[in-house]
């Protein structure tokens, strides 16, 4: 299905993106893969290469327009057509929103949801040439249902998925496919490396404290799988290069969950309440022992 595809990838310097590219490349497709840090790029290269596949590693921070738009086009140029583009770079905030600044939303828009439509424009002249295409957008459950101390990037998700709704709108009887890709926990580099603040932290502070209020507080948590891996995930996205379809949800339980919340908010709400408690009880201890995790980076 993917032998002799020009696919472009978005994010392909780690986790997702880069188990996706060894994927593709071994099935024979000719990658394009973009990120900031162009030496974890050359390695993926360098590992196709040594079965006999194709990648060019392009550096490109995708909220410059300038260079995504110049992805896309030397794609283009290089390969003369582009047959799947998968949006995949993204990235997350530690934040309560009294602390998100003008600053983060800027850039959490910016990475994730701005540059859909800097890569997606020019693909889609060419692919509208072609008639074909398939462009994938890697959003996340947070583009579907609430999660706390994260608000910028579950708007920029929500954005996303919306943006992949209307796009397939505007493409029905062109040839061309769009999908949307929601995962849950996803064991990567995203938890430690988010922009503003490393939301690893959090996460592992609340684990004990969310099973405990689950227990006091007899309350179920939210039927959905827990940390999964980059492979599980990219098998999933292969499957939709397949057999394209709307969305994707890459967790057991996590597509009966977004039903639940569609039909009834304050019942999937309520599978929540030990989870948010427990992260706010791990957010305070955050603030009080390290400075404000708004200004922390591990980057
Ligand atoms: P990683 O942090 O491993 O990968 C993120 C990728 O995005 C990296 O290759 C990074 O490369 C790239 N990236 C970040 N900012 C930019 C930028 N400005 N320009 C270009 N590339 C950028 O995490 P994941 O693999 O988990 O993330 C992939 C996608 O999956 C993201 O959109 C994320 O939001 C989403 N997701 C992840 C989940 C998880 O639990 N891990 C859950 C749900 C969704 P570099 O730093 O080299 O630029």
């Amino acid at each position: 299905m993917v032998k002799g595809k020009v696919v472009v990838i978005t994010g392909a310097s780690s986790g997702i993106g880069a188990e996706l590219a060894d994927m593709l490349a071994r099935e024979g497709a000719m990658l394009v893969l973009a990120a900031r840090r162009k030496s974890k790029l050359d390695d993926i290269v360098r590992r196709v290469e040594t079965y006999g596949g194709t990648a060019v590693a392009v550096p490109c921070d995708v909220t410059d327009r300038n260079a995504a738009e110049a992805l896309i086009h030397g794609t283009i140029q290089r390969f003369g057509r582009i047959d799947i583009l998968v949006n995949n770079a993204g990235r997350g905030h530690l934040a309560e929103i009294e602390e998100t600044t003008d600053e983060i939303l800027e850039h959490m828009f910016a990475v994730n949801v701005y540059s859909l439509w800097y890569t997606t424009r020019p693909a889609l002249v060419s692919m509208k040439k072609q008639g074909s295409g398939h462009i994938i957008n890697v959003a996340s459950m947070a583009g579907k249902i609430g999660f706390p101390y994260n608000s910028a990037y579950v708007a920029a998700k929500h954005a996303c998925v919306g943006f992949t709704h209307a796009l397939r709108l505007e493409l029905i009887e062109t040839g061309i496919h769009a999908s949307v890709v929601c995962p849950g926990s996803v064991m990567t580099e995203w938890a430690s490396s988010t922009e503003g603040g490393a939301m690893l932290p959090l996460f592992k502070e609340s684990g004990p404290r969310i099973l405990r209020i689950a227990k006091e507080r007899g309350m179920d948590l939210p039927p959905i799988e827990g940390v999964i891996s980059t492979d599980a995930v990219a098998k999933k996205i292969f499957e939709c290069i397949q057999n394209p379809v709307a969305e994707v949800f890459t967790h057991k339980g996590a597509h009966e969950f977004v039903v639940l919340s569609a039909r009834r908010r304050e019942d999937a709400e309520l599978f929540q309440v030990p989870v948010v408690l427990g992260e706010r009880e791990a957010y305070e201890k955050i603030k009080a022992t390290h400075k404000p995790p708004h200004l922390q980076t591990d980057q």
